[in-house]
């Protein structure tokens, strides 16, 4: 539980906002990564550019809301939102009160009306030392030119125009702690796509231990097999990095409660604080699995994705976790995405149990959005206390937005 966080009870003000929707636009805006990401268990490249897919809504008091916009969302759903009033289409699961636009934005308009960051509207305060986070972002960067059949990326690097592969991991690191960073989340299972099990086992572990020794013993490690272990890899890697003290780890293999009561058996005889940490393929609050795996108490980390679940979801399943008892924190899945960082953040401030926010670098490259604060400092974020999400449409570029739909009223 992070000091001085709260438990969620709305800000009256929000129910009682009257303000509608007049307009509803999505457009997109793209960020570079301080590097090129290579791939994970699943796929060879995560590159160097991103985009996040932004929604805008247009109140009739003349404010304006930005947020992230679901992936599936079309004209006719935004059409949906057009003459409502904001209080109605906020505060329970997204996908029932708005047509799974998304509830972003919303929320953001209702902070930039009452003056208020999101947090608060949420009946959450921010904890004095910031929003702890991490750096989701080392993926198997040692296997990128092998991967793509190319020079080594970067060569300017102070490891020279032949780094050897310790090099390249070292200098992933070095970039994580330049953005501020002191916990990060490791790409394991190369031994699912890119080598043979056994290589790619025994080569996670040589990562992990190089890590370990070269970012120091206060350095936060967690692994992430994107399910590409077996339970029988995952028991052998616990034995194997047992001395590292790996915070948590993620998505072994995929959700199954028996399984992870046999890891947790192992973490407890070995002595380890590792948790286990899952969930970022979860759809909605009420599936039956999300339900299972919370009541049996085998997952130490929820992990359910940040837009998908949207502020509403994760609300629910931060009240899920409190009320089956088992002490398992919050730690919303945000892949490649400012925003669902930003959502992660507000969040992060109205729950009792939140554990981290995951953050993806990136530098904003079409100067359409303004950012206010959001510093990472210690690997942690500050500054996040203006009104709404803290992040405004530039108004300079209004008039030449790239739209995939902007329906008005
Ligand atoms: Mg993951």
């Amino acid at each position: 539980m992070l000091p001085g966080s709260a438990s969620a009870g709305r800000d009256s003000d929000v129910d009682n906002l009257d303000v509608r929707i007049n307009r509803v636009l999505r457009c997109q805006v793209n960020y570079e990564r301080p590097r090129i990401v290579a791939g994970n268990s699943k796929y060879r490249l995560a590159g160097k550019s991103r985009s996040d897919r932004v929604l805008v809504v247009f109140g009739d008091n003349g404010k304006i809301g930005v947020g992230a916009c679901s992936s599936g969302a079309n004209a006719k759903q935004a059409r949906y939102l057009i003459g409502k009033k904001v209080s109605d289409l906020i505060g329970d699961f997204a996908g029932e009160v708005n047509q799974r636009v998304g509830t972003s934005a919303l929320w953001d308009l209702a902070g930039k009306t009452l003056e208020k960051p999101v947090y608060q509207l949420l009946g959450g305060k921010a904890p004095k030392g910031g929003i702890p986070v991490y750096d989701g972002m080392i993926y198997h960067e040692e296997l990128l030119s092998r991967d793509q059949n190319s020079a080594y990326r970067n060569p300017d690097s102070k490891y020279g125009s032949k780094p050897s592969w310790k090099d390249i991991i070292k200098e992933a690191i070095d970039v994580s702690k330049q953005e501020n960073h002191n916990f990060v989340k490791v790409k394991i299972g190369r031994g699912k796509l890119h080598l043979s099990r056994k290589a790619g086992n025994y080569q996670d572990a040589a990562v992990l231990e190089l890590i370990r020794e070269y970012a120091g013993k206060g350095f936060g490690i967690g692994v992430d097999a994107n399910d590409g272990y077996s339970l029988e890899d995952t028991l052998w890697l616990l034995n194997e990095c047992g001395s590292l003290n790996i915070a948590y780890i993620e998505e072994m293999f995929p959700d199954d409660a028996n399984q992870y009561r046999v890891v947790r058996k192992e973490i407890k005889k070995l002595g380890l604080k590792t948790m286990i940490a899952d969930g970022e393929g979860w759809r909605k609050p009420s599936d039956p699995l999300v339900t299972e795996i919370i009541e049996s108490g085998t997952v130490d980390i929820l992990q359910a994705d940040m837009r998908r679940f949207e502020i509403e979801g994760i609300l629910e399943e931060s009240r899920m976790a409190t009320q089956a008892g088992h002490g398992s924190m919050i730690a919303p899945h945000n892949f490649g995405n400012d925003f669902g960082f930003y959502m992660s953040i507000h969040v992060g401030c109205a729950i009792p149990n939140f554990y981290r926010a995951e953050h993806d670098p990136g530098k904003q490259l079409d100067n359409l959005l303004i950012k206010h604060g959001y510093d990472i400092v210690n690997g942690t974020c500050q500054n996040f206390d203006a009104p709404g999400l803290g992040i405004e449409l530039n108004p300079k570029r209004l008039g030449d937005l790239n739209t995939q739909f902007d329906v008005k009223q």
